[in-house]
């Protein structure tokens, strides 16, 4: 695996491998890797010639400076972990590279009511973050495909509208969520759980399937709010339980039993705030 540091190094290597016509595909991650990380590295090399990672905590989509504070950064394990899952280059960038100008002045996306729901209600300004970062990385890393997790659906919608926005060539595929044995979706913020905290977690994956269990044609509210209920039992706060449809997330207040949906949450154990979504059916 080489890594690499700067804007300028990522390019010439991409150059060299354009010229073989070869097909580049990309994993962004913050780092603090995990199994659901290397599942987006194993089908990125299923299906092309080279495999770029890359890990930079992205100060811009944090809304919550305790939360940036307090993101776990675990490198040398990373590095470990990247190179032993056979990936081709890690791309390490600092904040400087990615934000030369800095951070105040970066451009603003049109996101529309995605940014006013869910995870952009509860998040201001995460998803414009999201879209600063994502814009300067796919303009350096120039992939052919992209790898991002269900797990954030709601982000992965974010980045089509990036990427038809900006009209990169870029592809991306979305890839199925991966979980602990007992249920709860994998996630960096989780190495912040104590041992009780753990146990409760798996609340939120339990609330979720008991949705997708449950759920008939009609009004889902009253399933939505024994899902929060179930949450604030096991100590959660909740910023939210939701259906949506699963094209484009608009609420479901009135169900015919076929469209397909999503049942997405968000809550709060203690200072780690959780999210996880299933699909239905
Ligand atoms: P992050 O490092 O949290 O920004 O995540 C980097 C990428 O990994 C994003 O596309 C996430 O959606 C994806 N990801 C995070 N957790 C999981 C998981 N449990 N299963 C699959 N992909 C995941």
């Amino acid at each position: 695996m080489i890594l690499l540091k700067t804007a300028a190094d990522l390019r010439r290597h991409l150059l060299q491998l354009a010229s073989t016509g070869d097909s580049i595909g990309f994993v962004p991650t913050m780092g603090a890797l995990h199994n659901g990380h290397l599942s987006l590295i194993e089908a990125s090399k299923k299906a092309n010639a080279v495999t770029v990672c890359s890990i930079f905590v992205n100060p811009t989509q944090f809304n919550d400076p305790k939360d940036f504070e307090k993101y776990p950064v675990t490198i040398e394990n990373d590095i470990a972990l990247l190179e032993k899952a056979g990936t081709d280059i890690l791309f390490l960038p600092s904040v400087n590279e990615i934000y030369p100008n800095g951070t105040s002045h970066l451009p603003a996306y049109p996101l529309g009511y995605l940014e006013t729901i869910l995870e952009g209600k509860y998040r201001p300004g995460h998803f414009q973050g999201v879209c600063q970062v994502m814009d300067r990385l796919l303009t350096m890393v120039d992939a052919d495909q992209l790898y991002m997790g269900q797990k954030d659906y709601q982000q992965c919608m974010v980045v089509q509208q990036l990427i038809n926005y900006r009209q990169f060539k870029v592809k991306l595929l979305p890839c199925p969520t991966l979980r602990e044995t007992d249920g709860l979706a994998m996630s960096s913020r989780n190495q912040r759980l104590n041992a009780t905290e753990r146990q409760q977690a798996v609340a939120v994956s339990q609330a979720l399937t008991m949705v997708k269990n449950e759920i008939a044609a009609g009004n889902p509210a009253p399933l939505l709010q024994k899902a929060e209920q179930m949450l604030r039992d096991n100590g959660f706060k909740v910023d939210y339980v939701a259906i949506g449809s699963a094209a484009d997330l608009r609420p479901i207040t009135q169900w015919d039993g076929q469209q397909p949906l999503v049942t997405l949450a968000a809550a709060y154990l203690n200072e780690v705030r959780l999210i996880d979504n299933m699909l239905i059916p």
